[in-house]
């Protein structure tokens, strides 16, 4: 770089785009990804696709959908041009795959592309192309045909970046397959250098789920999967599920789409992985076919500018409800005894990011030793602002940071704090459960979808003799057989926390014949150590505030670390 700074200017629309198009434009199959898309918002029941050269010397898709007034036709090729969505609203309560109106520039910036297009009612069709986006009059049937040549031409970095035919073909193939799944009422043809590859009929009937999968997939995922249809508190899931036997080795299998959306999700893999779990031997996949249809307002997909991610507002809901939906398919014996519950969502805690870590004893001396530098800089200054008096009266003092995603650092008058989370939320736990002990009952809370759960017939025996008991704790445990526990209510002070080991603790207790406060407080360790949850900023503050009332009557959840304690620490550390 020169040492004088340059000066500011603008970038031309083409190098823009070009630049716009690194985001979308990654290989010859994001270009299929984008014109298929188009071609299902558009309305079509026909798309028909010819590939040469692994899609790096042509893509061209066909489709029978509305088409482009052939005034719009320019403003097609523009950056942010879409007819899609005009406002957050919009956005909001989309239904069609494309919104972000930038597909066709970017791919146009980086390739030689034509769009030839009529609508029904016009009596002829128009073309746009060329660098200018030139617009003629040309012959076309009802519907857009999008050309994309040579692509990367004009941006030799990228094209550098493409693979061998064969890889990119494969790619674009998938892709293809991805999204020929995603409809069953439009009928998609691939050809590739002049080869027909793959066709599927657009099919309206009850077998046309399974007649696509047949085509796609191949018939042997057809045969050894079982089909999948649940709904619950306005969520729908249904597809197929691979049954053990015919689990995979690869995870080559997986398709999931969210409003017919398909995507790749962390939180939808966990889900899935989880209801996998007992029946998979290790190193084998499971293999899916499955639809999530729910409000497309309880779901953002603008979180990725190839849309493949998205966010679903009560993340801890859908995955719990997901669990549900496939391992009850997965074992169908459950399934018939689970009523199809309609309620409003429970509270929901967001889906933990990270497993909690557990820390090493030298890693948290020297965490530490580091805070403890940190403190003693500080602690010299004043504060430059008196703190308002308004101020509730800190006892544990305010957050200065988390470590290890579990231990909240504190700072006060008094010396500083390290809280752990987990004995903290065990004891705040522990002391509502005894609240509302003694004020005769503790409050029950429904479960949007009740877990099943194998107990010994002794078990089963006992809970019924003490029906009244259970009911004070705010649990509804009811048997559906010999030794099988329908979870349907647990305690409303214990309600993020997973039913299952919660029943497994209360039934734990009662076998050992304990009184109340030990059985209590046995809860409360299993909703600290169940609901192990990661500490961020925001939940570490909520703790905090949770735990400052109770501050007086719980201990043992935190040390205090005053400014001696800490040069001893020192002290025995240069020893
Ligand atoms: P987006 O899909 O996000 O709106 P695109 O750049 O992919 O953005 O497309 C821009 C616009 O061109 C679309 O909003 C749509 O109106 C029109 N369009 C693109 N492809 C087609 C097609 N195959 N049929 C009809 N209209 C199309
Ligand atoms: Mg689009």
């Amino acid at each position: 770089m020169d040492a004088a700074p340059r000066r500011i200017r603008l970038l031309s629309s083409q190098f823009a785009n070009q630049i716009a198009a690194g985001e979308v434009v990654e290989r010859p199959a994001s270009v299929l990804k984008e014109l298929l898309e188009n071609s299902i918002d558009a309305g079509a029941d026909r798309i028909e696709v010819e590939v040469e050269k692994g899609g790096v010397g042509l893509i061209r898709v066909r489709d029978n959908g509305a088409g482009i007034h052939h005034e719009d036709l320019a403003l097609a090729l523009s950056p942010h041009a879409t007819s899609k969505v005009a406002d957050q609203n919009d956005l909001a309560h989309l239904k069609s795959l494309g919104f972000r109106g930038e597909a066709l520039a970017s791919i146009a910036s980086v390739s030689r592309l034509s769009i030839t297009t009529r609508r029904k009612a016009d009596e002829q069709g128009w073309r746009a192309e060329g660098p200018a986006a030139e617009i003629t009059p040309a012959a076309h049937p009802p519907g857009t045909t999008v050309e994309v040549r040579e692509l990367f031409f004009n941006t030799p970095g990228r094209r550098k970046f493409l693979r061998s035919e064969s890889t990119e073909w494969g790619h674009l193939e998938q892709v293809f397959r991805r999204l020929a799944l995603s409809r069953f009422e439009v009928g998609f043809s691939l050809t590739h250098n002049r080869r027909r590859i793959l066709q599927v009929r657009c099919g309206r009937e009850s077998d046309a789920l399974e007649r696509r999968i047949g085509e796609v997939t191949g018939r042997a995922f057809l045969k050894t999967s079982v089909s999948v249809d649940f709904s619950a508190a306005g969520l729908h899931l249904w597809g197929r599920v691979a049954g053990p036997e015919a689990a995979r080795s690869q995870a080559d299998l997986q398709y999931f789409y969210v409003n017919h959306r398909l995507v790749r999700d962390r939180l939808i893999g966990h889900a899935l992985r989880q209801a996998h779990r007992d029946v998979l031997p290790v190193g084998r996949y499971p293999g899916y076919v499955l639809f999530l249809e729910l409000d497309p307002t309880q779901v953002d997909v603008n979180v990725h500018p190839t849309k493949h991610e998205v966010r679903f507002r009560e993340a801890r809901l859908i995955h719990d409800f997901l669990y549900r939906a496939v391992r009850d398919a997965l074992e169908p014996g459950l399934s018939a005894a689970v009523p199809q519950v309609e309620q409003p969502a429970i509270q929901v805690t967001p889906y933990p990011k990270t497993e909690l870590r557990p820390a090493s004893e030298t890693a948290i001396r020297e965490s530490i030793t580091g805070y403890a530098r940190l403190l003693a800089g500080t602690a010299a200054v004043p504060r430059s602002t008196p703190r308002s008096t308004a101020e509730p009266k800190r006892t544990l003092g305010r957050l200065v940071d988390i470590l290890f995603e579990n231990y909240l650092l504190t700072e006060h008058v008094d010396g500083a704090r390290l809280i752990d989370g987990g004995a903290a939320r065990e004891a705040i736990a522990c002391h509502r459960l005894q609240a509302a002990w003694h004020d005769q009952t503790i409050r029950p809370q429904p479960l949007l979808v009740p877990e099943s759960l194998e107990v010994e017939r002794a078990a089963v025996v006992r809970l019924e003799q003490e029906p009244e008991r259970l009911s004070r704790l705010g649990f509804e445990l009811s048997p559906i057989g010999e030794t099988t526990l329908m979870i349907r209510q647990q305690p409303a002070p214990l309600r993020r926390v997973q039913p299952i080991p919660l029943a497994r603790a209360l039934l734990e207790a009662m076998e050992t014949g304990v009184d109340e406060p030990v059985l209590l407080r046995n809860l409360a360790r299993c909703a600290s150590t169940a609901h192990c949850r990661t500490l961020d900023r925001a939940a570490a503050e909520e703790l905090l505030a949770e735990l400052e009332p109770l501050a007086g009557e719980l201990s043992g959840c935190w040390i205090r670390l005053t400014p001696e304690i800490l040069a001893r620490l020192f002290e025995t550390d240069s020893v």
